[in-house]
C-alpha cells in the first residue's frame, strides 16, 4: 500500500516513551512536525527512567554500551559513527544548556567515551572481532581498534592514553591469556540521563506527554464505520484521532500487535548489579576512565554472553547475561501463547530474581575475572529481568503494519538500539515519509517473514516447550547473592 503523505500538521500519536519512541517523537518535532503527542503507561516524570526509582522499561538504565564494532555488519557500523558525533554534540549541549531538566546537571556526560573491549577465553579473535577490525580498516578507521594481542597496538594504546583498556581483567599479572579488541571508539551511555536529556529536548520543541498507568496507556485503536484505524483509546476511555499512530511499546509490543507474530518475541536478559562502596580502593579501580565497557564471548551462547560496564558515579557496576534469553508465555485474549514481560514492578506478579543458569554464568566470571569483588566482601546487590524485543533477524522493525498506512511499529530493539537514541528517529521518520527506501538499513527494517529453510539468528515463539521458558527455568535465591559462593559452572 503507498505511503500517505503526512502533513506537518497532523496528529501524530506514538506509544511508548522509550528509545524508539522518544527518539522518533524528538526527530518529528525537529523535522517541523507541530501535533505529536506521545503515550506512556509509566510515568517517567516521576522515575525519570531510573530502574531502582520503579521505571522497568528495557530503556530505564545506569548505562548501555556503544561500540561501533559489528562484525560485517557495516550498516550499524556506519549507524554508530553517526549516532557518536550525536552523543558528542549532546555532551557539549549539555554542558552548555541554560535549562537542564531536573536529575541532569551541566557537568553530566551521557556518552562517555572509555572505549568498549570484546573479549574471549579462546586463544584466538573470534570472527566477529576480526570482521569489525577489517570493516573499520576499509572506512578508514582502523586505528580506532587495539589489538590486546598485538604488541604494536599495545604500544598505541599506552601512547594514547588507553593503556588501561588493554587488560582491564589484570589477565598479565595473574599469567592467564587475554585476548580481544579494544573499540576505542565505544564506552558508555548514561542511559537514565539521556533519556531525561531526549525526553527535554522533545518537550522543548513542542512533543506532549501522557504520562499515567490510565491515561497514557494504549487500550485499542479507534476505528471509522469503514473499519480504518482513525487514532487511539486509552485506558481512562479517552479517544485521541491520529493520522498515524507509531506503536513503540518495547518488549510489550509483540502482545499489543499480533501481527508481529513470528517475526518479534520478547525475551528477558538477565542483569545482576554490584555497588562499589566509595571507601574501597575498587572504587577507584572501576572509574570511568580507568575501566572500559566490555563484553565477553559475547557470541558464544549460553556459556558466554556477558557485558558490563565500569561503576558509576554513585559506586553502581552492572554486568549482564544475554547468554541464555528467557520468555514468559502467557495465553493472550485471542487465544494465542506469547511472551509478555514480568519485571520487579510488574503488578501482581513480579519477579525479583533471574534464572539460576544466569547466576551460574555470572559466577564464573566473577570467580575468574574479577575475584577482588569477593576477596574484597563485595557481593551483588540487586537482580534485574530487562526485556528485549528480538526479531528473527536482530534487525529492528520499523514498518507500517501490512495492508494499511495508519499504525506504524518501530520496535525490535533485540539488545542493541540504545546507542542510537539521538539518531534512530531520523531513520524512522524518513521511513514515515516514505523516503530513502532504498537505504540498506531501512529495507532491513521493513516488515518481513523468515524464509523457509533460513536459519534465524533468534529463535522465536517456542512457548512453553522452550526450556528457557519461564515455567521450565529454575530461580536464583538471595543466598546466591553473596561471592564466592555457589552456584558455579
Ligand atoms: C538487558 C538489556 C541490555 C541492553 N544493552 C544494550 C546495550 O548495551 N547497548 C545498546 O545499544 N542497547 C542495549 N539494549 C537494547 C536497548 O535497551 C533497547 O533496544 C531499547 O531500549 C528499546 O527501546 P524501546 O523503546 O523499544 O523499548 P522500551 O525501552 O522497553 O520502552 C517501551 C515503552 O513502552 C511503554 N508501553 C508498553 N505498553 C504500553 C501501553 N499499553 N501503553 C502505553 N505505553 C506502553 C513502556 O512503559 C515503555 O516505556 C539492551 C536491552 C536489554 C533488555
Amino acid at each position: 500500500m503507498p505511503r500517505r503523505q503526512l502533513q506537518q500538521s497532523d496528529r501524530i500519536v506514538i506509544i511508548g516513551a522509550g528509545v524508539f519512541g522518544l527518539s522518533t517523537a524528538l526527530h518529528l518535532a525537529l523535522r517541523g512536525y507541530k501535533n505529536v503527542t506521545v503515550f506512556d503507561k509509566h510515568n517517567y516524570d516521576a522515575t525519570k527512567y531510573d530502574y531502582r526509582s520503579g521505571a522497568d522499561s528495557a530503556s530505564s538504565d545506569l548505562n548501555k554500551i556503544i561500540r561501533s564494532a559489528y562484525g560485517s555488519q557495516v550498516e550499524y557500523q556506519d549507524l554508530s559513527k553517526e549516532a557518536i558525533e550525536w552523543w558528542t554534540a549532546w555532551n557539549q549541549e549539555i554542558k552548555t544548556a541554560k535549562n537542564l531538566p531536573a536529575g541532569l546537571n551541566s557537568s553530566d556526560q551521557v556518552y562517555i567515551n572509555n572505549g568498549t573491549l570484546a573479549f574471549t577465553d579462546k586463544d584466538e579473535l573470534p570472527t566477529f572481532e576480526l570482521d569489525t577490525v577489517r570493516n573499520m580498516r576499509a572506512a578508514g578507521l582502523g586505528a580506532t581498534q587495539l589489538i590486546t594481542t598485538n604488541p604494536e597496538d599495545v604500544r598505541a594504546a599506552d601512547h594514547r592514553g588507553w593503556g588501561y583498556g588493554i587488560d582491564p581483567f589484570r589477565r598479565k599479572e595473574r599469567r592467564k591469556a587475554n585476548v580481544g579488541v579494544l573499540d576505542t571508539t565505544g564506552g558508555v551511555i548514561v542511559a537514565d540521563k539521556a533519556c531525561r536529556f531526549a525526553l527535554h529536548k522533545a518537550r522543548t520543541l513542542g512533543v506532549k506527554f501522557v504520562f499515567d498507568a490510565c491515561a497514557g496507556a494504549f487500550e485499542s485503536y479507534w476505528h471509522d464505520k469503514d473499519g480504518e484505524v482513525v487514532g487511539v483509546r486509552t485506558k481512562d476511555g479517552r479517544k485521541y484521532p491520529a493520522k498515524k499512530v507509531v506503536m513503540a511499546c518495547g518488549g510489550w509490543t509483540p502482545a499489543l500487535v499480533p501481527q508481529l507474530d513470528g517475526l518479534c518475541e520478547t525475551t528477558a536478559g538477565s542483569v545482576i548489579m554490584i555497588k562499589i562502596p566509595r571507601e574501597s580502593s575498587l572504587f577507584d579501580r572501576f572509574a570511568p576512565d580507568r575501566f572500559p565497557s566490555w563484553m565477553w564471548k559475547l557470541w558464544d551462547g549460553a556459556g558466554g554472553g556477558l557485558y558490563g560496564f565500569p561503576r558509576d558515579d554513585r559506586g553502581w557496576m552492572k554486568i549482564g547475561y544475554r547468554g541464555t534469553k528467557y520468555t514468559n508465555p502467557q495465553i493472550q485474549p485471542d487465544g494465542k501463547l506469547r511472551s509478555v514481560p514480568i519485571t520487579r514492578y510488574t503488578p501482581d506478579e513480579k519477579v525479583t530474581q533471574i534464572p539460576r543458569k544466569a547466576m551460574q554464568v555470572f559466577k564464573h566470571f566473577l570467580g575468574e575475572y574479577l575475584p577482588e569483588l569477593a576477596e574484597n566482601g563485595i557481593n551483588i546487590e540487586l537482580t534485574r529481568l530487562c526485556w528485549y524485543t528480538d526479531s528473527f533477524d536482530n534487525h529492528y522493525v520499523v514498518d507500517d503494519l501490512p495492508g494499511q498506512n495508519t499504525v506504524m511499529v518501530a520496535t525490535g530493539g533485540c539488545g542493541h538500539a540504545f546507542k542510537y537514541l539521538p539518531n534512530l528517529g531520523k531513520w524512522i521518520v524518513d521511513a514515515m515519509e516514505g523516503v530513502e527506501t532504498e537505504r540498506t538499513l531501512l529495507q532491513r527494517w521493513r516488515w518481513r517473514a523468515l524464509e523457509t529453510g533460513v536459519k534465524p539468528f533468534n529463535t522465536l515463539m517456542q512457548g512453553n516447550a522452550s526450556p528457557n521458558a519461564f515455567k521450565n527455568v529454575s530461580w536464583s535465591k538471595d543466598a546466591d547473592l553473596t561471592l564466592g559462593t555457589g552456584p558455579r559452572l
